[in-house]
């Protein structure tokens, strides 16, 4: 840890602790919360990465104790959230708590937010005080890159504008929006440049927010400006719905980067022309978790996490891995399916490394659905494996389903079911 870190280090564990700095000696001035006895792996996150990983560390070795750390009691996932928005689901079936989860496998839960990480100390710093580590691991999902859009108000503007890419009151402020758009109204929504959470998700949005305006508001508009060059995720099977189900609702603009946003007037600005809408969704560009970024384990792009691709073990700090869409895991989309199976892996590779044992090469497997009407989805599936040190897909080992179909809508719910419950189990 940098000297200038190391400062800025004491400083958030003096406010996080109420203890003074004067005279207090580094870390230990503060209380251990949980203090340690055995063997213990910190999990910061509770969500599509950190539950896994927490459950499967002590499947696969009980003599470890696990410590999961999540700000919310309460999970709401971001998968299936657009159908929440589209009107067909309730917000109730995407939430999760934690104590079957803890009890079922001894999983000790602490609901706090981690302000600080000291990587050579092995402590992590939460309001009540310093919780000690043999391992670290981080899932915190994605922070936002608010700094790149002129007039964005990280507190002001979601309230007026959501982003709705991190589910909740984010999720029910949109759902609210639709509803209340004015009969004949535009829609703005703006799609940043890869990488972002979940490749194919703007658009299932777009597709979700056509389904209730087609029902509800037939004359209303969307418009989409898409930063990147076309629809990245599955697009023409997105086209195809479009053209089948929103016929003139829709005008997709790609190559439109938001580079300016004003709440008052509800407006972006792409550079070349400013867009005003009745509803702006404005999705920003995107980081690694925060906590990520205090704990120096950020690359150099001062966005994402570089880790060793068989351990998720970080490249720039020991015994600290990184899971989820924090981490760059080469071909794998950040998605919670892939969360999942990097946790999987990442969770028996730590295993490994703390009986100083091998590790096992991981395959993962990734399956992103995208529902385009109330009855149909849409899906794309891969495997994936380690090769030369970089995770690539396996050539031939997946692709897009044939066409929209009402039994992908079958298998999309099957597999929200199961893996909330595999989370919260
Ligand atoms: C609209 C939308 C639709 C999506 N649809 C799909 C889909 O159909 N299929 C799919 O596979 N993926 C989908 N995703 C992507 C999926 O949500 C993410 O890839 C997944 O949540 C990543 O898991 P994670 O563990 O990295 O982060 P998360 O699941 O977001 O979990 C992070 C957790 O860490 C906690 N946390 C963060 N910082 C701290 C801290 N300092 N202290 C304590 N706790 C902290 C947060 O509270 C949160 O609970 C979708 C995303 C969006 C936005």
């Amino acid at each position: 840890m940098s000297n200038m870190d190391r400062r800025s280090f004491i400083k958030l564990l003096g406010a996080a602790t109420g203890v003074g700095l004067a005279g207090a000696p580094f870390i230990t001035s503060a209380a251990e919360m949980l203090p340690k006895k055995g063997r213990r792996v910190v999990v910061i996150g509770g969500g599509y990465g950190g539950s896994i990983v927490a459950k499967y560390i002590r499947i696969n070795d009980p003599s470890i104790e696990v410590v999961m750390i999540e700000r919310d009691k309460k999970f709401v996932s971001c998968p299936f959230s657009n159908t929440v928005i589209g009107g067909f689901r309730d917000i109730k079936d995407n939430t999760i708590t934690y104590e079957n989860l803890a009890a079922n496998n001894g999983i000790k839960v602490v609901y706090d937010e981690v302000t600080a990480v000291d990587t050579s100390a092995k402590k992590v710093v939460v309001s009540g005080g310093t919780i000690s580590y043999d391992r670290l691991v981080l899932s915190p999902g994605i922070d936002f890159r608010f700094e790149e859009i002129e007039g964005y108000d990280p507190v002001a503007t979601p309230k007026v504008i959501p982003h709705a890419w991190k589910a909740g009151e984010q999720t029910l402020l949109l759902r609210k929006q639709l509803v209340d758009l004015p009969k004949g109204g535009t829609v703005v929504m703006s799609i940043p440049v890869t990488p972002f959470r979940c490749p194919p998700g703007p658009y299932e949005r777009i597709s979700m927010m056509a389904w209730h305006l087609k029902n509800h508001n037939p004359t209303a508009k969307i418009i989409v400006l898409d930063a990147n060059p076309d629809i990245v995720s599955k697009g023409p099977l997105f086209k195809k719905a479009w053209a089948k189900h929103y016929e003139g609702m829709i005008d997709y603009r790609p190559g439109n980067k938001v580079t300016k946003v004003d709440n008052k007037k509800r407006s972006v600005d792409t550079g070349v022309e400013e867009i005003k809408g009745d509803l702006v969704n404005l999705v920003p560009p995107q980081k690694a978790g925060m906590i990520a970024h205090k704990a120096g384990v950020v690359g150099e792009d001062k966005k994402w996490c570089p880790v060793n691709q068989l351990s998720f073990e970080s490249t720039l700090a020991k015994d600290v891995h990184i899971i989820g869409d924090s981490c760059m895991a080469g071909a794998m989309p950040k998605s919670g399916y892939s969360a999942n199976s990097q946790a999987k892996v990442c969770a028996t590779n730590i295993v490994q490394l703390m009986n100083g044992q091998d590790l096992i090469d991981p395959s993962h497997t990734n399956v992103c659905y995208s529902y385009v009407t109330e009855n149909e989805a849409i899906s794309v599936a891969a495997v994936y494996k380690v090769a030369e040190g970089k995770t690539i897909a396996v050539a031939n080992s997946g692709g897009v389903s044939p066409d929209l179909s009402e039994l992908e809508a079958i298998y999309a719910r099957s597999w929200i079911k199961n893996i909330l419950h595999e989370m919260s189990s």
